[in-house]
């Protein structure tokens, strides 16, 4: 479990995308801290690593300097969850829109989606136009239901954006039955969506955002975790303290995902660390060859995703159908080091059991980690200023699903930085803004509410005791 207070642990499982690291890894722009910063980023991951691009950028944009900027990172750069994910970029084109439509009507239900279909172009642009080597790719997803209910369920969902004119859903093609299989080459499949997507290598691409905004005049310090941030006596502005020393900032912004209560407490409950498990799968044929990514849902809550790379390798997450139950193996969780136990042996043999015509293939676990994913509870993340604390921003909480969601949320943020507002067409959408509302709600976590109606464990017998509850 994690502590009270949850930070990244010192050792973590190595994971195929930080198996050969770039030099920026353990890089400090200076031997000591500055003494004060106009920005200080919290976090050196995909969220910390965007907000400090974009605030370069859109300072240039807007023809004015640069603010300083220095980024705290606690351990290597990018070894927090986006070193360790599945390195899927998988817009969510239907299930949430369908959600959101309930809960808030069409309008945001289609900004919902959108928000997320196009960053998947506009990162494309940035890889291009930068020429970062990360393997960029984009892909077609077959979107996979193994049960009956499930392929419903999800059909269902795909019904309702349609009629109701999300743009993201018009585009969705879907089949069922022995089509479904056919389509997708995964036995059993029940019905199968197909859609736009990419898949990269994450650390790559955060890396060299890092070393493009380092180049630029950011200051990066790794190996630096951040114990605490408190006002300024004077009530302007930030001291943030570390191991190395404090220094002071006139803003602060936590991009520190599963950590975020570590440093702000109230956000304990609200964004609780949930630890996720990745493999890669290496070998060789006989067997097909596979060009799309995959989700393979086997039911509402158990799934898998699963992304082809470019040297014949695959990388692929999930594995709840092994460790759910075991509500201490994965939820509130800020430890990295160890492998969730249950399911170490989960993607065994995972390609023969699951694709038509890789019975005999010689693919086997070449590599298994671990990593820590911020889950809010509500699902959504929390992006804008911190209630309460002027000067303080959070942009966190991306639920498992931040890479379709954190380039454009991390704008968001950097502009009410630079400008104090944001524009309509540059908001993020509604769900995620950090109202006091949202903010202090009490609402049960809804995986733990989840866990406990799929294991049927009456609400506070889990973890009430432990919390003082
Ligand atoms: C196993 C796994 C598989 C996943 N697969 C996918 C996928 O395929 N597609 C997808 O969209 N999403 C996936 N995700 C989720 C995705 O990786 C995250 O949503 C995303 O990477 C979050 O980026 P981030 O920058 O907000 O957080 P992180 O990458 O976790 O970065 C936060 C950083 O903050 C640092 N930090 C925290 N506290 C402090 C402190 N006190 N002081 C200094 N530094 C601190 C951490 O060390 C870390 O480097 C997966 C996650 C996991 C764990």
């Amino acid at each position: 479990m994690a502590s009270p207070r949850p930070f990244p642990s010192q050792k973590a499982t190595e994971s195929y995308w930080r198996s050969s690291t770039l030099p920026i890894d353990t890089h400090r722009s200076s031997e000591d801290l500055p003494v004060h910063a106009d920005v200080v980023i919290i976090g050196a991951g995909y969220c910390g690593a965007s907000i400090a691009h974009h605030l370069v950028t859109e300072s240039e944009r807007q023809g004015r300097e640069v603010p300083s900027i220095v980024i705290l990172e606690a351990r290597q750069a990018c070894s927090g969850a986006t070193g360790r994910n599945g390195g899927h970029l998988k817009p969510d084109p239907y299930l949430r829109a369908a959600r959101v439509l309930e809960t808030h009507g069409k309008e945001v239900a289609e900004h919902v989606a959108a928000f997320e279909a196009r960053q998947v172009q506009d990162v494309q642009d940035l890889v291009q136009s930068s020429a970062f080597d990360c393997d960029f790719e984009e892909t077609m997803v077959s979107d996979v239901c193994l049960d009956e209910a499930g392929g419903r369920n999800t059909g269902n969902s795909l019904s309702k954006v349609v009629a109701a004119g999300i743009s993201t859903a018009q585009v969705v093609e879907r089949s069922t039955g022995p089509e479904a299989e056919r389509i997708s080459g995964v036995r059993g499949a029940k019905t199968c969506l197909k859609y736009k997507a990419a898949r990269l290598w994450p650390y790559r691409l955060v890396c060299q955002m890092l070393e493009a905004c380092v180049s630029q005049g950011v200051n990066l310090q790794t190996m630096t975790p951040v114990t605490s941030v408190v006002p300024q006596g004077d009530g302007q502005g930030w001291k943030v303290t570390t191991p190395r020393g404090s220094m002071t900032a006139s803003k602060v912004v936590h991009a520190t995902n599963g950590y975020s209560s570590g440093l702000l407490p109230e956000l304990r409950d609200r964004i609780v660390p949930v630890r996720g498990i990745c493999a890669r799968l290496a070998g060789k044929g006989p067997h097909p060859p596979i060009s799309d990514s995959y989700m393979l849902r086997f039911n509402d809550f158990e799934y898998d995703y699963l992304v082809p790379r470019p040297d014949g390798s695959i990388v692929v997450g999930g594995g709840r159908r092994d460790y759910f139950k075991s509500l201490d193996a994965w939820f509130d969780v800020d430890d990295d080091s160890t492998l969730i136990e249950p399911a170490r042996h989960y993607f065994d043999g995972y390609m023969q059991r699951h694709f038509v015509g890789w019975e005999d293939a010689d693919v086997r676990t070449d590599r298994v980690w671990t990593g820590i994913m911020g889950y809010s509870w509500d699902g959504f993340p929390y992006v804008g200023e911190v209630p309460a604390r002027p000067g303080s921003y959070v942009c966190a909480g991306f639920t498992g699903h931040g890479m379709p969601q954190i380039f454009h949320s991390a704008k968001h943020v950097a502009l009410l930085l630079l400008n104090g507002r944001v524009e309509k067409e540059h908001a993020v959408p509604v769900p995620y803004q950090t109202d006091a509302a949202r903010w202090n709600s009490t609402q049960e976590h809804s995986s733990l509410a989840l866990w406990r109606s799929v294991t049927g464990t009456p609400k506070c017998a889990a973890s009430c005791e432990e919390r003082g509850e």
